[in-house]
């Protein structure tokens, strides 16, 4: 697979790809990585917030997932299509479950991941839910829930605690490790719907 060219917006930076889902699979070969859906509010938000530039600056793979990010792309001669996280994310849902990859959520309201396991369970009778909890644990839980979810060894983790904190819980956990993380905002909300 041929390395997505890298583009800035704002400074930060955007992979120019018109096959997210491919290059997603390209980056799970290669040894996984942090996937980070960038949108114009995410850019402004990244220049006065050091962790969430951190994060997209260490990410392996940024798509544009706002008009905005394609837009302005577009003035640099660019050509990319809008890639919208939630599609990405519910296409490596069906690539787990059709070739056996071990996925984790993290995220939602408890109410919402319960409706969501249910609901993947009926529509992806194969997935291989190695690890699920919802994101509001008390401060102390989630040092345990994240040695527990490393040990799961995922292949896919989908990540739904909201901007910034999604991207920065993701960048801030113990490298190397393998799999694609990726921040969904509120998917899980959608989904369960
Ligand atoms: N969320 C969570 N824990 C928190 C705060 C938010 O799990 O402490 C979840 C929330 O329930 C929702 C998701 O994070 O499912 C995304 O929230 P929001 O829509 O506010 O984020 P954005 O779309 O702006 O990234």
């Amino acid at each position: 697979a041929t390395t997505p060219v890298r583009a800035r917006v704002l400074g930060i930076p955007v992979n120019v790809s018109n096959d997210v889902f491919r290059d997603a699979v390209a980056l799970h070969g290669a040894g996984g990585g942090q996937i980070v859906t960038l949108n114009a509010e995410m850019t402004m938000a990244a220049r006065a917030d050091p962790a969430l530039g951190a994060a997209i600056e260490a990410a392996r793979m940024v798509i544009p997932d706002g008009a905005g990010v394609v837009w302005a792309l577009g003035l640099q001669s660019y050509r990319v299509r809008r890639s919208p996280g939630i599609e990405l994310a519910r296409h490596l849902l069906e690539h787990a479950a059709a070739v056996g990859w071990r996925v984790a959520l993290v995220g939602a309201s408890p109410a919402v991941m319960d409706q969501l396991r249910e609901r993947l369970v009926h529509d992806l009778p194969t997935l291989q839910l190695v690890f699920s909890v919802h994101g509001y644990q008390p401060a102390e839980a989630w040092p345990g829930l994240e040695r527990q979810l490393l040990q799961c060894r995922p292949d896919l983790v989908l990540v739904a605690l909201g901007v910034p904190r999604q991207e920065t819980w993701i960048q801030a956990l113990p490298q190397p490790r393998s799999g694609l993380w990726m921040g969904v905002g509120g998917s899980f909300d959608v989904w369960a719907g």
